[in-house]
């Protein structure tokens, strides 16, 4: 049985339907913060509950022979409103899921870490090698998980992975809220017939990688024994203005940004050097960005925060 934190949410619900199809049973833990019911299809197990309760991660990963954990705030903004909330959810969260999984004899963790980490890197396409810079309070947690899941691995033999995710996007992501990603607020923006909001002067850069190829790298990474950092990206670096003509392409239908001031503890450019997935996972990205932006456009909207 896998346990996937998080099951409800955006990448959550990719990486379940992965797991289903893969034959495996599937138990999801989801505070439902951000993750909605309806993404999960009637064969999962779900748990309702706070990853970042001891005693609720212990009760959902006992049995578990592999646990994914997604659980977490994921906005940088969020984090930057309030950094306690993000640091429970994301670093206690982490902590408590990983003692759980080692309580319940987990044979393989794999956790989602960020690109984010890297802050404002000196090196693009970044290796997992650059130094994190993290520039928001949302990144230390990260970088604080992969450390806990480092030291679960020295200490108590516990195997464990983090994959620093670089910008997902693909069906099922909210373009609501204040925290919605580029993807989905760029296409909503569009299908609406507004102007797409870009934060800053829409130079700044990312690297996106389709959902589906996002799904399969947690596979893969589970069905390896893969240790420490992997950074789980395209290698491409799409400014967020192409983002917004490439999207306007997919949709056959034209948009004129509108420009607002930046964020603060948003990083100007990331971009994977993704050869270390190749060489420990197998795995790279394989879905273009116009082609993933047309399956993005086609699918329905959904409306969980
Ligand atoms: P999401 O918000 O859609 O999913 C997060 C899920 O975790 C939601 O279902 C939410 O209800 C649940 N959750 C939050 N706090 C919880 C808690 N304390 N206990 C139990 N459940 C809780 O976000 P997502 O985009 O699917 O992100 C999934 C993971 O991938 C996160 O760990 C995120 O940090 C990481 N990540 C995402 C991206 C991206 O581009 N989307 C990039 C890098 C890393």
């Amino acid at each position: 049985m896998w346990l996937v934190t998080g099951g409800a949410g955006f990448i959550g619900s990719h990486v379940v339907q992965a797991a289903l199809h893969a034959g495996h049973r599937v138990r999801v833990l989801d505070d439902l913060s951000t993750g909605d019911p309806r993404r999960l299809s009637r064969e999962v197990e779900l748990v309702r509950g706070d990853a970042a309760d001891a005693d609720v991660a212990r009760r959902a990963a006992a049995g578990a022979e592999v646990v994914v954990h997604l659980a977490a705030h994921r906005a940088v903004p969020r984090s930057v409103d309030d950094p306690l909330a993000t640091d429970r959810a994301n670093t206690h969260g982490t902590l408590a899921v990983l003692e759980a999984a080692r309580a319940g004899g987990a044979r393989r963790v794999v956790l989602a870490s960020s690109s984010s980490v890297y802050g404002s890197a000196a090196a693009l396409p970044t290796p997992e090698t650059a130094e994190p810079r993290p520039a928001s309070p949302y990144a230390v947690s990260k970088l604080a998980g992969e450390h806990y899941a480092r030291v679960h691995a020295e200490l108590f033999g516990l195997s464990t992975v983090s994959l620093r995710l670089f910008n997902a996007y693909g069906p099922g992501q909210s373009p609501e809220g204040p925290y919605a990603q580029l993807v989905p607020r760029v296409l909503d923006a569009l299908r609406r017939g507004d102007r797409p909001v870009v934060f800053g002067d829409g130079t700044q850069s990312r690297d996106l990688v389709y959902v589906g190829d996002v799904a399969r790298a947690v596979l893969a990474a589970a069905a390896t024994d893969a240790v420490g950092v992997v950074n789980i990206g395209s290698g491409r670096a799409t400014s967020v203005l192409d983002v917004i003509a490439a999207a306007t392409r997919a949709m056959g239908v034209r948009g004129e940004p509108h420009f607002l001031p930046a964020r603060p503890g948003d990083v100007p450019h990331t971009c994977a050097d993704p050869r270390r997935a190749a060489a420990l996972l197998g795995w790279r990205a394989t879905v273009p960005l116009e082609e993933g932006l047309r399956r993005t456009a086609r699918a329905p909207v959904v409306a969980a925060a």
